[in-house]
C-alpha cells in the first residue's frame, strides 16, 4: 500500500508540475533570436514536446525551440534554464545517479529502480556518471582553498600508491607491461591520500582519524624529463591535495609509500622537509613475496621465515634481514630466485632510512595503518578492478574523479558550485 501510495502521489506531483511549467510559455521571446552555436539568426518553430526521467518520475515539457539555418543546429532555451540540457535527465536524477554510481552502472541501475521508482537504463548511468566525473575533474583542478591554518593537525600524513587497471586493447596497444610477451593490460591509477592520526589504541599506536581522508587519483604520468618546463601531472594533483589539506603547513610531515621511486622523487623535490617512510604493510608483503618464491605456497617453512623477518623489520633489524637474505642467496641456484633475492637486498638497502620503524614508533608517526593500501582498494580497487571490467582511460579517470570526490565528502560542495555556476551563466 504504502508503494502504491507513493507512486500515486508522485505521479499526482509530476502531472502538476508540468502543468505549472508547461503554462509558462515566456521562453517564447518572438521569431528570432540568436543562436547558441553560431550567434547568427535562429528562428522561432514552435513548441517541441520531450520527456525528462525526473525524481517524481516521467514528465513531459514542451518547450519553445529555436532553428538555425546557418548552422543547421536547433535547441530550447529552457532546457538550459532548467538545467536539462545534459540529456533526458533532470537535475536530481543526475545527483542520483552520482551517488548511485559507486556501484557498478548496471547495478546503480538496479538501486536506482528499487528505490526510487526510475527507470534509468544502465548505459545512461554510465554516460551521466561520466559526464559528471569530467566536470568533477575541470573542478577539481580549479577548486584549490586551502584548508584553514586552525584545522591542521600537529602531524599530516601524505601517501602515495599506484595500482592497475584493467583497459581495453585499444588503449593499451604498444605499451610494454608485464604480461609474458612484453606487453600490457593495464593502466597505472596513481593515488594521493592525505589524513591525520592523533588518536592512540590503548597501545598507544596512532590510530588514522576518522573523517580525515582525502582522496585525489587518476591515469596520469608522474614522470618529469630534465627538459621540462612544468612538472608532471600526477605531481601537479598532489601539491593541489597538500595545498587543499594543509598538508604543506602542517607542524609535522610524513609522506608513507611502497618502494616505488616515483613516489619519492615527489616527495623530495615537492616535500623536502617531510619525514619518509615506506609503509610497513607494503615492506612485509615484499618479504611475504620473497617467502612464496624460496618455499613455494603454501608452506610453513615460508611462513616461518617470513613471520621472523616481518619481526626483524619492526624491530628494525635490517642487518638480521639482509644476512638471511644472503644465506638464501648462496645456497640458492636458480636465476629467478638469486635475481629477486638479489632485487629485496637492493630494496630494504635503498629505503633503509625509509624503515627505521622503532625511530619512527617513539616519535609517535604512524608507519602502516594500511590507509594508503586501502584507500586504494576502496577508491580504485572494489570499482574499477571486478571481474569481467575494462575500461578507457577517460572513462576511468571520470570514474575515479567521481569516487574521489564522493568519498572525501567533496560532492555536495561541488554539486552547489555546479548550481551557481549555472544559475550566473
Ligand atoms: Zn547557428
Amino acid at each position: 500500500m504504502e508503494v502504491a501510495c507513493r507512486r500515486q502521489a508522485l505521479a499526482l506531483a509530476a502531472h502538476l508540475l508540468a502543468e505549472h511549467l508547461n503554462a509558462d510559455t515566456s521562453d517564447d521571446i518572438g521569431p528570432w533570436r540568436p543562436c547558441d552555436h553560431c550567434g547568427g539568426p535562429a528562428r522561432y518553430a514552435g513548441r517541441h514536446a520531450k520527456t525528462f526521467t525526473t525524481a517524481l518520475g516521467a514528465l513531459t515539457l514542451t518547450r519553445a525551440y529555436y532553428h538555425c539555418a546557418a548552422c543547421n543546429q536547433g535547441g530550447c532555451p529552457r532546457d538550459q534554464a532548467l538545467g536539462l540540457d545534459g540529456g533526458s535527465l533532470s537535475p536530481a536524477v543526475t545527483r542520483m545517479v552520482g551517488t548511485a554510481a559507486l556501484v557498478s552502472f548496471a547495478e546503480s541501475s538496479e538501486l536506482l529502480a528499487a528505490l526510487a521508482g526510475l527507470a534509468v537504463e544502465a548505459k545512461q548511468v554510465e554516460r551521466t556518471a561520466e559526464a559528471l566525473g569530467q566536470a568533477i575533474t575541470v573542478d577539481e583542478r580549479q577548486q584549490v582553498v586551502p584548508a584553514p591554518a586552525a584545522e591542521l593537525a600537529p602531524t599530516m600524513y601524505l601517501g602515495l600508491d599506484g595500482t592497475g587497471v584493467p583497459m581495453r586493447q585499444t588503449e593499451v596497444a604498444g605499451r610494454p607491461g608485464k604480461q609474458a610477451d612484453g606487453s600490457s593490460k593495464t593502466r597505472e591509477v596513481k593515488l594521493c591520500t592525505v589524513w591525520s592520526a592523533e588518536g592512540r589504541d590503548e597501545d598507544g599506536v596512532p590510530v588514522r582519524d576518522a573523517g580525515s581522508v582525502s582522496y585525489s587519483a587518476a591515469i596520469e604520468s608522474a614522470a618529469t624529463r630534465d627538459t621540462d618546463q612544468t612538472c608532471s601531472a600526477f605531481a601537479q594533483r598532489v601539491e593541489r591535495e597538500a595545498s587543499r589539506r594543509g598538508f604543506d603547513r602542517a607542524p609535522r610531515r610524513a609522506v608513507l609509500g611502497d618502494g616505488a621511486p616515483w613516489i619519492w622523487n615527489i616527495a623530495g623535490e615537492y616535500f623536502p622537509a617531510a619525514i619518509q617512510i615506506v609503509d610497513r604493510f607494503h615492506a612485509k608483503e615484499h618479504l611475504s613475496a620473497v617467502a612464496k618464491l624460496l618455499y613455494g605456497a603454501p608452506s610453513d617453512l615460508g611462513d616461518a621465515w617470513a613471520t621472523a623477518r616481518h619481526a626483524e623489520l619492526d624491530a628494525g633489524q635490517l642487518h638480521q634481514i639482509v644476512a638471511a637474505l644472503r644465506a638464501q642467496y648462496r645456497a640458492r641456484r636458480h636465476a629467478v630466485t638469486r635475481t629477486e633475492v638479489r632485487k629485496c637486498i637492493g630494496y630494504l638497502w635503498a629505503n633503509r632510512r625509509r624503515m627505521r620503524y622503532p625511530t619512527f614508533r617513539a616519535q609517535g608517526l604512524c608507519t602502516s595503518t594500511a590507509v594508503v593500501e586501502a584507500g586504494c582498494k576502496v577508491a580504485i580497487g572494489t570499482r574499477l578492478k571486478r571481474a569481467g571490467m575494462h575500461w578507457t582511460v577517460r572513462g576511468a579517470n571520470a570514474i575515479i574523479a567521481l569516487r574521489c570526490c564522493k568519498l572525501s565528502g567533496r560532492f555536495e560542495d561541488f554539486w552547489e558550485r555546479r548550481v551557481e555556476h549555472r544559475a550566473a551563466s
